[in-house]
């Protein structure tokens, strides 16, 4: 076996956290040895997991055109390609979470463009748990805020945020990267979970760049890590520059799996795939409404992967789909 592979099993399963300079060697790592690292992340996911596995689902609640004009997103105003406005009433957000959770998802988040209202949402959260009940648990992927606002979302019945410096913050965002990182400490202070995948990725990003970002996650204590392709949308400024091959993402996911030690237990990949699911990632995401990726409104499952199918992948790759962690 190469030796870096070797090294890096040891080290996931006894619990150490991979160094930049380790993660970048298994991320340059050539295709040739894709199989061999694949199989030994999915050993560690066997170790850290009990090949336990959930379902993520994310409700696009508003499709609107936003300000902030990410250079990855349809949402983008000024690439002009979202002209229509849509937005789920309250009473569909709750169908959807009662539809969701039914569906054994663990995890349920909202997710709005920069500049949705935190008061409001935390109303609905407070409604949502009061007429769903179940295993599930809420949360939110929204803009910037500040530890007094997290701990307001965690008393409105919120769970976690789905939170990210991004791959080229500051580049391709009009974000200043430290506004982000305050964001992502006001969570880690707060009793709210933090999510945090390496995203958007794409053949643009360097090995260093993404090294700088699996770090960053395990550094903010994200509970659920991973890795999701930025999906080319043509229109965008990055919309000719072409997604990343399934096997190039299932690489990334399976050094975010060896690289966190005992920090990151669930790692995501997305869009699904059979190689990220044999590669050790034990969370997939299902996702309804307004879709950044694609410039869409998915009024029922975005891409037809509906929560049935990801039990599917699931147990064809050795896992078993729970709702909670026990
Ligand atoms: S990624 Fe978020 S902040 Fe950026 S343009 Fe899209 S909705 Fe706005």
């Amino acid at each position: 076996m190469e030796e870096i592979i070797r090294f890096a099993e040891e080290a996931a399963t006894s619990g150490r956290i991979l160094s930049k300079n380790e993660i970048v060697a298994l991320l340059a790592l050539p295709d040739e040895q894709y199989e061999e690292l694949g199989s030994a992340a999915r050993r560690v996911s066997t170790a850290k997991t009990g090949n336990r596995a959930y379902l993520w689902a994310a409700i696009g609640v508003d499709f609107a055109p936003c300000a902030m004009n990410c250079a990855f997103c349809s949402l983008g105003e000024e690439w002009g390609l979202t002209k229509r406005q849509e937005k789920f009433t309250e009473e569909e957000i709750i169908r959807l979470v009662h539809g969701f959770n039914a569906a054994g998802v663990r995890w349920i988040v909202l997710r709005t463009t920069e500049y949705y209202d935190l008061k409001d949402l935390a109303a609905l959260a407070q409604k949502i748990r009061g007429r769903v009940h179940g295993p599930y648990e809420l949360g939110l992927n929204v803009g910037e805020f500040d530890l007094e606002t997290a701990k307001m979302l965690k008393r409105s019945g919120i769970d976690f945020i789905y939170h990210s410096l991004r791959l080229g913050e500051g580049r391709d965002t009009h974000f200043d990267p430290q506004e982000r990182l305050s964001t992502l400490e006001a969570v880690k202070n707060s009793p709210l979970d933090l999510v945090y995948l390496v995203e958007p990725i794409g053949p643009e990003h360097s090995n260093e760049e993404i090294a700088d970002i699996i770090l960053s996650a395990i550094h903010y204590g994200a509970k659920v890590s991973g890795a999701m392709a930025r999906v080319p949308v043509k229109g965008t400024p990055l919309g000719n520059i072409p997604q990343l091959t399934d096997r190039r993402l299932a690489q990334i996911t399976a050094v975010t799996r060896l690289a966190g030690g005992n920090s990151t237990l669930d790692i995501c990949s997305h869009p699904p795939t059979q190689e990220a699911v044999r590669s050790g990632a034990n969370v997939l995401v299902v996702e309804t409404g307004s879709i950044p990726r694609d410039g869409s409104y998915a009024e029922a499952d975005w891409n037809g992967f509906t929560p049935q199918d990801a039990r599917r992948m699931f147990e064809e790759n050795g896992f078993r789909m729970c709702q909670g962690p026990e």
